[in-house]
């Protein structure tokens, strides 16, 4: 039997723990996985490459490709170290960040980043443990910022420390993080994902580093990125709509718009969007979602995003594989609901005007109004099914492509099933070999109609020049 999905939107699960064997790999692309997330703030290089071994060894058993996105840490600032390990914060008391590396106690600890020191100013607030003790700076020096805590709470030896309001003079990619990206782009992963994205210059770093190998993602956590949102957008392949650092911050109430803003501009731009965090944070460990996670999801397929992802749920929570078959019954069942052509048509972007897009349009026109079974494009680079992408047209989109990349790359992209296959010879190559693997993967019959989409002559990328209808045969 043929593999393929019965949904456009895309799943993707993060690795860890929880789904350390190759049989739990297997599982969770069974249940609906499209791409597998490796989260360079937990897995060392030996897991990531033992990871990337599997999946590619899952790639040749199911006969698909699959993508496998590695998350880079970033600059993620810490607290020192604290006498007895932790020490309690109360409100309206006095609390210093400083460069003394001796263990702090309930008046200062060290702040091991001199740049940030000396970025804090008056004002700034200061969040530890994803939010749940609050200061502000009342009084900021070059090496030292006294602060008032706001919300009191206990804080612990190395705890997280975030800066809504502080510009962080530090590129996005640590050293670890270009040891974890060259490990990662030498064993072959596809999407890198950016953290703690600030400006379009800290993508831009990572693509040079990267030089083509793999796509980057940005992921959107920071306001400072929020207020940069369209250059940063412009520069990067495909974006994560990161909720977890976005709601710590931003005021939670915000992260809601500013999901529906970037799945916006990403549409327009003909991108890949994830939407990604708590998306079924009940379910590490119950067997059941709650109503409202069920609507969170829904909300994001509805809205047309590329993909949903999982993070604790499906790495370290106890019901990884539920979790992934959950949100796949979750999508396919928005996707039959009447109401989400309407929405997904509501908000077509315009074609830009270039042949590509001409085509891409008028493909779906002909695919909708003759009711043909796929929408079939040629493609190199993975562009021409990108640009088709962005119509989000009714029947699905077979992207055919030599190269095995591009293949695992539009994995992550909404309602694209790659096959990799050697490139057309000539134009009835070009409809002959598309009718006979549109029905070979499951989605014609023979008597029924395909659209094909490709440019010749082939082996030019970006000339997408040509619609045809063929007939799949008996
Ligand atoms: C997030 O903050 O929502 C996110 C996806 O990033 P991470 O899992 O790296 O914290």
């Amino acid at each position: 039997m043929p593999m393929r999905r019965l949904r456009r939107c895309k799943i993707v699960a993060t690795l860890g723990p929880a789904t350390a064997q190759r049989s739990a790999l297997a599982d969770l692309f069974r249940a609906g996985a499209d791409v597998f997330r490796v989260n360079m703030s937990h897995a060392s290089h030996d897991d990531m490459r033992e990871r990337v071994h599997m999946i590619r060894s899952l790639e040749q058993e199911f006969g698909r490709p699959i993508a496998i996105m590695l998350d880079l840490q970033g600059p993620k600032l810490r607290i020192g170290s604290l006498k007895g390990g932790s020490v309690q914060l109360t409100r309206g008391a006095h609390f210093v960040f400083d460069q003394d590396s001796t263990p702090g106690d309930a008046t200062r600890v060290q702040l091991p980043h001199p740049e940030i020191l000396s970025a804090l100013q008056p004002g700034h607030a200061v969040l530890i443990d994803d939010g749940k003790v609050r200061l502000h700076v009342v009084e900021a020096y070059p090496k030292k910022a006294v602060a008032l805590v706001d919300v009191s709470g206990t804080i612990s030896n190395r705890k997280g420390l975030s800066l809504p309001d502080t510009e962080i003079p530090l590129s996005s990619m640590t050293e670890k993080d270009r040891a974890d990206l060259n490990a990662g782009l030498d064993a072959g992963v596809d999407w890198i994902a950016v953290s703690f994205v600030q400006r379009a210059e800290d993508v831009a770093e990572v693509k040079k580093a990267v030089r083509g190998r793999a796509l980057v993602m940005a992921k959107i956590e920071k306001p400072q990125a929020i207020s940069r949102l369209e250059e940063i957008m412009e520069i990067s392949d495909g974006f994560m709509v990161a909720r977890g650092d976005l709601g710590v911050e931003m005021p939670l109430e915000k992260v809601p718009g500013l999901q529906k803003r970037i799945s916006r501009i990403a549409r327009r731009l003909g991108r890949p969007v994830v939407v990604a965090t708590q998306m079924l944070e009940s379910m590490i460990s119950l067997p059941v979602p709650t109503r409202a996670e069920v609507s969170d999801v829904a909300t994001a397929v509805f809205e047309g995003a590329d993909a949903i992802m999982l993070s604790a749920e499906s790495a370290s929570g106890q019901y990884p594989i539920e979790t992934v078959a959950t949100m796949n019954r979750i999508a396919e069942e928005v996707e039959r609901d009447p109401f989400y052509r309407q929405i997904i048509n509501a908000q077509r972007a315009v074609p830009d005007p270039t042949g590509a897009d001409a085509i891409a349009s008028a493909a779906r026109n002909i695919a909708e109004t003759l009711d043909l079974k796929a929408v079939v494009a040629w493609t190199a680079s993975g562009s021409t099914a990108l640009r088709i992408a962005r119509e989000r047209p009714d029947p699905p989109i077979l992207a055919l492509t030599p190269n095995r990349e591009t293949a695992r790359r539009l994995a992550i992209v909404w309602g694209v099933h790659s096959v990799i296959t050697e490139d057309a010879h000539d134009v009835d190559d070009m409809a002959d070999r598309a009718t006979i693997i549109a029905r070979k993967e499951g989605f014609a019959s023979a008597g029924e109609r395909i659209i094909v989409v490709a440019g010749v002559p082939f082996g030019s990328p970006g000339a997408t020049n040509m619609v045809r209808i063929a007939y799949v045969e008996n």
